[in-house]
């Protein structure tokens, strides 16, 4: 077992983050600096006539990676989805489920950078 450095919980053993906050100190899977990082999952769908393309970033972010993988994420989406007709219809799913992903992850790790007055 070990302790949460942000909120002082307890983590048991073999969790990967902390289970109040949501937040582990660790590797940012984006840019490899050690910082206090969220587990988030973002899709992007680009659609072509008849090909498709899923990517998925799965893993832990720092704040920056964590916006800058949700705007390109988002933006790919956005721009390339309408192309085919599965992208009509998953694009709009992973537009709004990257939303719900981001929106707390961007909370709790604004927050912690509060706490440490950086
Ligand atoms: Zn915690
Ligand atoms: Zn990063």
């Amino acid at each position: 077992m070990s302790q949460c450095p942000f909120c002082s919980a307890t983590i048991p053993e073999g969790q990967v983050s902390c289970p109040r906050c949501h937040l582990a100190l660790g590797r940012c899977e984006e840019c490899g600096s050690h910082a206090a990082v969220a587990l988030v999952v973002l899709k992007a769908n680009i659609s072509y006539i008849v090909r498709r393309r899923e990517r998925t970033f799965e893993g832990f972010a720092c704040l920056r990676c964590l916006n800058r993988l949700f705007g390109r994420f988002e933006s790919q989406t956005l721009l390339g989805t309408w192309w085919g007709a599965v992208g009509l219809f998953k694009g709009p799913v992973f537009l709004v489920l990257n939303v719900i992903e981001y929106v707390p992850a961007l909370i709790r790790l604004l927050r912690q950078r509060g706490r440490a007055g950086a």
